[in-house]
């Protein structure tokens, strides 16, 4: 039995990019899924390609907007596998417009989500990993926080401030209980860039330079994978050419 067949793992934003390749990850080590997003169909496709290759895995209609619901994905972890590891706070949107154009319920939106979201899952998850007496925290920031760049200004804030947020959780949480990581991708192909109104630049981007969703994936393995006194607290995983 490897140390992953032992492992409780939740990710939000399950049902495309990088939280399904991270299940599909996780899952193929042995480690046991909860899998959280909206759209449920999407959902059951990852769970039955998992439990197919003969791993386990637990759907969750999830809106990480509503702090109920990941009340919910938390409490099936614990009722299903008797515990939860990690939370991967992954779900996320990208609207990218000048601030000038004054686009406020996109604001709200990233907020909501990119934000609020990952607030929802530390009220949820940090209480059963104080009961638990360790935990990890994992979240998929972007280098967009990194290289501030015109356009994308609200979008980098939510993730700066899920960042400060990781940052000082683990300054708060010294007594070895907790482990924080926060990743960030650069260009990933995935279904991010969809919604972007810019007459298809961004996709084009992200066709021509992004990384496959796995390599992030592995990343995430990765820190988890440590032996609990060590934290990988900050990985940058982008394309070689990106700039
Ligand atoms: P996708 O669009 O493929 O995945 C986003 C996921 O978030 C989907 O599973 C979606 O599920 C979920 N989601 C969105 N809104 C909600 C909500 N309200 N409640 C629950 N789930 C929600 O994009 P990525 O895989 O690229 O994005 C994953 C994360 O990685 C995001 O946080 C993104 O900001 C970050 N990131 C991505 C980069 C990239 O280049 N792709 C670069 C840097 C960071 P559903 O719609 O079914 O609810």
């Amino acid at each position: 039995m490897s140390t992953w067949d032992s492992k409780v793992v939740a990710i939000t934003g399950a049902s495309s990019g990088i939280g399904e390749a991270t299940a599909l990850e996780l899952a193929g080590r042995g480690a046991a899924v909860v899998l959280g997003a909206r759209r449920t169909d999407r959902l059951a496709e990852v769970v039955a390609r998992i439990r197919a290759d003969g791993g386990r895995a637990e759907p969750a209609e999830v809106d990480v907007t509503r702090r109920a619901d990941l009340e919910r994905l938390v409490a099936l972890a614990v009722d299903r596998f008797g515990r939860l590891d990690v939370l991967v706070a992954n779900a996320g949107v990208a609207r990218i417009a000048p601030v000038a154009e004054l686009d406020v319920a996109d604001w709200d939106t990233m907020i909501d989500v990119n934000l609020r979201g990952v607030l929802h899952g530390i009220a949820a998850a940090l209480p059963v990993f104080r009961r638990q007496g360790r935990g990890h925290l994992v979240t998929t920031v972007s280098t967009s926080g990194l290289k501030i760049v015109p356009t994308q200004a609200v979008y980098a804030g939510t993730k700066n401030a899920v960042r400060t947020l990781l940052e000082a959780l683990r300054q708060e949480s010294t007594d070895g209980s907790l482990r924080t990581t926060s990743i960030s991708p650069g260009f990933v192909r995935t279904e991010l860039v969809d919604h972007v109104e810019d007459g298809g630049q961004a996709q084009q981007a992200m066709a021509a330079l992004g990384i496959g969703p796995d390599a992030v994936a592995r990343a995430i393995a990765f820190a988890i994978e440590q032996p609990d006194d060590v934290e990988i607290g900050d990985l940058t995983i982008r394309p070689t050419r990106q700039g």
